[in-house]
Formats: structure tokens, C-alpha cells, sequence
């Protein structure tokens, strides 16, 4: 399949939208960074990984065969993000008194969920770190044959100065080596390593550390920015067309990526390098540590002290939506509840457009109705195809709903435009509000389900008023009005 539509994708490696051009013409190899699962993911995490969903939804949409490869680390990334203390999973195992690996599976486990909720595609392939350890320890012993790594004391660092003498160490970044250096502390004599801007591409495991494997080292485990190099190049080749992540990962772990691959590969990584800006909370970073983060559950609940509301899944994403991937998101009542509105009124459109039919079109494809909607089906492309960008794509759509409300209620005839612009309309209308956006519409068959729950219950509270329980059937008539159900006790 030839794909004619042109793309373009702003680089984060030379800050400019650059036309997308594939390594093979028609195929994308794309990795994204995926959750360190020691932990729940909260909604800032939840925003990026939707972002690479809708990115990788519409490459699909254009016809691009997409491998899309997300990984898990389970190992390797050391509390503060930084070369020296305890794993992040080590440490919830020891609180939690679990397993490392029942830690992993517990919270990749609530990832899946929350993904499924949210209507994200699982990847194509789904690495984790712990799986690829032997692979990790041949590249750093290819890293040290290059002269680029050393290995002190059971660790092995890379040597970052090296590097930059060769080549240039900050470009993905912006930052220069020299400023680099001015802001980092003096090794305090403690360290092993050579200079302060140096990492670890393998850590000896003191005693206590229970995460820990053979190596030619000694024991110890793998750092923390060598697994994405490794499983990306593993899966897509040693250069691959996408990469992605939160910004906050710009540096030094996406840096620190380049740096290993050249060392290791002796090419550039990665040809597009795309990262996605913060979810916020007035205006700070939503993350664990600030302790200013939601829980998907909270949020679809409603149960936390600063929301008016419980807000569905596909609120939620369709607020996300509304911003670029690209631009700071502050999460506020007000702009979900203008999300919820926003989303009724797609579906509403949606449904509308079910009971429609495009035989019963008469007029002429050259009408100013038929142009209206030719311009704004074209919109949709054209905005996702500049960077991806959905507020400009939803805009469309919003006119596209307008257009079918307005043949619902005979403002525009059937005599207004033609069959063939109708098809048009209605298969841009459901393919980027379903495939594109990944707008999950509740069925019916959902709302049948719940009907029947219903009445089993309302069967069940009879029996036990028949058999004077009140308590119990008290019960259930209170949590089913928690669950916004009224029930009223009249004859019948
Ligand atoms: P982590 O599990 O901490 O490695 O994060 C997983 C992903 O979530 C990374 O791509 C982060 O950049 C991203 N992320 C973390 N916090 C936020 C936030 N507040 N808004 C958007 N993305 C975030
Ligand atoms: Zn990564």
C-alpha cells in the first residue's frame, strides 16, 4: 500500500517539524518509553502513554504497518533516578514484603488494566528488562571493547567525556558539555567513577541488594538507560524511525540512549525523536514524589477531595485530546467538565449518523453543504498530519457534528449534498472518532447488561423485604443510590 499523505513530525533532535520519511517505505518501527511498575501509574503517566496511542492509532489509519514496541523496567532504575542506591522495585518489595517479581506483575498488571480502560492499544511487542539481561551485559562489554566504558570496583561506567571527544554528548538535549560540567558536583573521592557526568551501564549489587545477576563483573544488574537501547535496537533494528517519551526524559535517560547506541553500534539510534509535555496540577508537574498525582481510579470514581465529579475513561481522553501532545496540560474541574460535553456531543453526533443513510442523498457534490463537509473531513487529515495535532483535528470534527445535527433536524435537506459526500462524511466522522481518537462509544448492550443487573438486585431486595431483612435491603438501596440509582418503594 502506498501511503500519499505527507506527515510531519517535529524532531526533538533539531526542534524543527521535519517531513516524515521511513527507513522502509511503509512500514514504522516505533518505541516508546514504557512504566517503571513499582508502583500505580497515575495520570500524568496515563496522558503520555494515551498521546503515543493516538500517534500510533493514526500512523495505523494512514496504512503504515506500525511495530510498536513499549517496554516494562523491572529492574535497573534506582530511586532519584540516579547511578547510586536502592532499585525503585527492590524498595517497594522490601516495604510491600513481596517479591521483586510479584511487585512487577502486581502494578504491570494494574498498567494493562488502566491501558485497556482507556482504550490504548497493547504494543506489538512488550519487552521487559529483567528478559533481556544477557543482552544487556554483551553490550557493555561491547561498549568497553570500544574503549568508551571501564569497569571499577564490579560497575562499569560509561565514560561520557570520551564519548564527547568523538561525538557530541547534549545535541537531543541542547545542552552543552561544558555547562554540563560547570553544574555538577565534585566527586566526593567516594565514587567510582572518573568523572561526575560519567553513568552506569552496570551496577556491582552490595550485599543487601536483592536484584542481582552473573555478569563478567561480579554480581550486579543492569543500568537503568541501557535496557531501552538495548530492547528498541533488538526489536527495530540498530536504527529505527520513532522514539518516544515524557520530556522529563529528554535527559539524560534519552540522551544517555544515544550516547550508548553510538558507542555500542556505531550509528545514531533513532531518526525521530518525539516527546510529549507534562500533566499538571496548578502548574506542577504531576508526579508521585510531588504528591499532587491522581490515580485512574480516583479520577473515573470520583473519589478525591479536589473532584466536583467522577469523569469517565473516555472523558478523560478525550480531554487529553484537546491538547496538543506537546503542550503543558493543567488538570482542572472545569476543563473536564467542558471534555464530558465536548464527548456527548461527538457520540450524540455519532449515533445520530447511524440511523442516516446515504441512499437518501439527492443533490450534487458541488453544493456549499457538500463543500463544507469535503473542507472538513480533509481538516481532519491535514491537522493530524501537521505534528498530530487533535485540538485542530477535534475542531474539525466539532464542525462535522454541527453538519450532522443539522441533517437530524432538516436544516440541511437530503437535496443539500450528494450519496458520495455523505460516505465521506460518515466514514471520516466514525474513523477518527473511533480508530483515530480512540473513542470507545458505550453500547447498548452495555446499558442492557446493567438493565438486567438492575433487576436481578431489584429481585433480590423484594425477597428480602419479603422476609422482613431490612437491614440488608436498606443496604442495597443505599449503595445502589451511591451508584446513582434511585430505587422507591411504592406498591409494585
Ligand atoms: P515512569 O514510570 O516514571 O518511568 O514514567 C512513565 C512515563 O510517564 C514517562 O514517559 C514519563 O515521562 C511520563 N510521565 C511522568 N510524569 C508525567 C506527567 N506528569 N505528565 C505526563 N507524562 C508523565
Ligand atoms: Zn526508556
Amino acid at each position: 500500500m502506498t501511503i500519499t499523505r505527507e506527515l510531519k513530525i517535529k524532531n526533538t533532535l533539531s526542534g524543527e517539524k521535519e517531513i516524515f520519511k521511513p527507513i522502509t517505505e511503509g512500514k514504522i518501527g516505533m518505541y516508546v518509553c514504557g512504566p517503571t511498575v513499582y508502583s500505580y501509574v497515575h495520570m500524568g503517566n496515563v496522558r503520555t502513554f494515551t498521546s503515543f496511542d493516538v500517534i500510533y492509532r493514526y500512523l495505523c489509519y494512514l496504512g503504515y504497518k506500525v511495530r510498536y514496541v513499549r517496554n516494562i523496567t523491572d529492574v535497573g532504575h534506582l530511586v532519584g533516578d540516579v547511578d547510586e542506591g536502592e532499585d525503585k522495585i527492590a524498595q517497594k518489595a522490601r516495604l510491600e514484603q513481596l517479591e521483586p517479581m510479584e511487585v512487577v506483575q502486581k502494578y504491570t498488571n494494574d498498567f494493562h488494566d488502566v491501558m485497556l480502560t482507556m482504550n490504548n492499544i497493547p504494543p506489538s511487542i512488550e519487552p521487559t528488562a529483567t528478559g533481556h539481561i544477557l543482552e544487556q551485559i554483551e553490550w557493555v562489554q561491547q561498549i568497553i571493547k570500544e574503549g568508551l566504558a571501564y569497569e571499577v570496583n564490579g560497575s562499569v561506567y560509561f565514560d561520557v567525556l570520551k564519548y564527547n571527544s568523538e561525538h557530541p554528548y547534549g545535541e537531543l538535549s541542547g545542552r552543552k558539555i561544558e555547562d554540563l560540567l560547570s553544574n555538577t558536583r565534585e566527586l566526593d573521592g567516594q565514587s567510582d567513577k572518573r568523572n561526575p557526568l560519567d553513568f552506569a551501564i552496570w551496577k556491582k549489587a552490595e550485599p543487601q541488594h536483592i536484584m542481582r545477576w552473573n555478569s563478567p563483573w561480579g554480581e550486579g544488574f543492569p543500568g537503568w538507560h541501557l535496557e531501552c537501547s538495548v530492547m528498541s535496537t533488538k526489536y527495530l533494528g540498530e536504527t529505527f524511525d520513532i522514539h518516544g517519551g515524557g520530556m522529563d526524559l529528554k535527559f539524560p535517560h534519552h540522551e544517555c540512549e544515544i550516547a550508548q547506541a553510538v558507542a555500542c553500534c556505531g550509528t545514531k539510534p533513532v531518526n525521530y525523536w518525539m516527546h510529549t509535555n507534562m500533566l499538571t496540577m496548578n502548574g506542577v508537574k504531576m508526579s508521585k514524589s510531588a504528591g499532587n498525582s491522581f490515580l485512574p481510579n480516583e479520577l473515573f470514581a470520583g473519589d478525591h477531595e479536589l473532584l466536583e465529579q467522577p469523569y469517565s475513561p473516555m472523558t478523560v481522553r478525550f480531554f487529553f485530546l484537546m491538547s496538543h501532545y506537546s503542550s503543558q496540560v493543567d488538570f482542572s474541574n472545569e476543563a473536564l467538565q467542558a471534555a464530558e460535553k465536548g464527548l456527548k456531543k461527538m457520540t450524540t453526533a455519532y449515533e445520530l449518523l447511524q440511523n442516516m443513510n446515504a441512499e437518501s442523498f439527492t443533490g450534487s457534490g458541488d453544493s456549499e453543504t457538500a463543500k463544507r463537509i469535503q473542507n472538513s473531513c480533509e481538516m481532519c487529515h491535514v491537522k493530524m498530519c501537521d505534528d498530530f495535532n487533535t485540538p485542530e483535528m477535534v475542531a474539525a470534527m466539532f464542525d462535522l457534528c454541527s453538519v450532522i445535527n443539522s441533517i437530524e433536524n432538516k436544516q440541511i435537506k437530503i437535496t443539500d449534498l450528494d450519496a458520495g459526500t455523505f460516505e465521506l462524511l460518515n466514514n471520516t466522522f466514525s474513523g477518527f472518532l473511533l480508530d483515530v481518537m480512540g473513542i470507545k462509544i458505550e453500547s447498548d448492550a452495555n446499558d442492557e447488561g446493567n438493565e438486567e443487573a438492575v433487576n436481578i438486585l431489584m429481585e433480590v431486595r423484594g425477597l428480602l423485604r419479603a422476609e422482613k431483612n431490612y437491614a440488608l435491603s436498606d443496604l442495597i438501596r443505599d449503595k445502589m443510590a451511591e451508584a446513582g440509582i434511585e430505587v422507591k418503594d411504592g406498591k409494585g
